[in-house]
């Protein structure tokens, strides 16, 4: 079988700054987000982005097994992100590995600040994000789907959560990196915030900003999440429809 290799575009993004897939640096890729798909779940939804395709569900308020897990005061919070073995070009080895293991806890700690945990105490609540397609991003989008999922199960929460990554590609600041510009690019900072204050709950960076571009990038985000809430807004007022938007237009929000 012929080794899987990726090769480095000759150029990431032009002068005009038109980007490896044709956007623009302020432009998002298509999404669609779909709630409440899992009969079987409390809460579910699915999210598409770009080439992403992310299934969330939650479990609970529940009895935690093992029980001396139980906290007396608050519900247990348990994420398990995890990436299906057909979800890369090459086959991924199942099962959990470091970077799973990594990203529950990214994924567990964005959300977390939104849910009223001292309403359920001694129970558990079990957020499952479901990678079956990877495409670059899949923390942010595994965030907002599994925000959608909550509020699907009912839980009381303050606010959803939103979540979009921003970037640098050489002098150029972008919203939704692609895999060439996750890959290839200079810096990439997936954010979180929790709505209903704006209150961050995620903030990575990776790669060399200077403090006009951190500034412009924490700014660029903030618009992008502030697009994406509108869309998880609009998917919840319509469960079991599709809320699809193309791209994000600089000014929109
Ligand atoms: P995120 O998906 O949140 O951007 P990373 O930056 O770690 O997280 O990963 C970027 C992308 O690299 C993923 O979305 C996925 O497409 C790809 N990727 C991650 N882990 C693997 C892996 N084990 N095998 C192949 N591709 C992977």
């Amino acid at each position: 079988m012929p080794l899987y290799v990726e090769k480095k575009p000759d150029v990431l993004i032009t002068e005009d700054g038109v980007r490896t897939d044709g956007r623009l640096p302020h432009e998002i890729r298509p999404i669609r987000m779909t709630v409440g798909i899992l009969d079987k779940a409390d809460g579910s939804a699915f999210i598409e982005w770009g080439g992403n395709r992310i299934l969330t569900a939650v479990f609970g308020p529940r009895e935690v097994h093992p029980k001396h897990l139980a906290l007396p005061d608050k519900a247990l919070i348990r994420t398990r992100y995890n990436m299906a073995p057909f979800s890369t070009p090459e086959r991924k080895r199942p099962g959990p590995d470091r970077r799973s293991v990594e990203l529950s806890k990214v994924i567990r700690e964005a959300i977390k600040p939104a849910i009223f945990v001292e309403n359920y105490p001694g129970s558990v609540i079990d957020i499952f994000v479901e990678v079956l397609r990877s495409d670059a991003g899949t923390r942010v989008a595994g965030v907002n789907a599994a925000s959608l999922a909550l509020a699907n199960a009912g839980i009381a929460m303050r606010g959803l959560v939103a979540a979009c990554a921003v970037g640098r590609v050489e002098n150029f600041i972008i919203c939704d990196p692609n895999h060439d510009e996750d890959m290839w690019g200079d810096a990439d900072m997936p954010m979180a915030m929790l709505m209903e204050s704006e209150k961050i709950t995620l903030l990575q960076t990776d790669g060399p900003m200077t403090d006009e571009q951190f500034k412009e990038a924490l700014e660029m985000g903030r618009r992008c999440i502030r697009f994406l809430y509108e869309m998880q807004k609009e998917a919840l007022k319509r469960p079991y429809l599709i809320v699809e938007r193309s791209v994000f237009e600089q000014g929109e929000v």
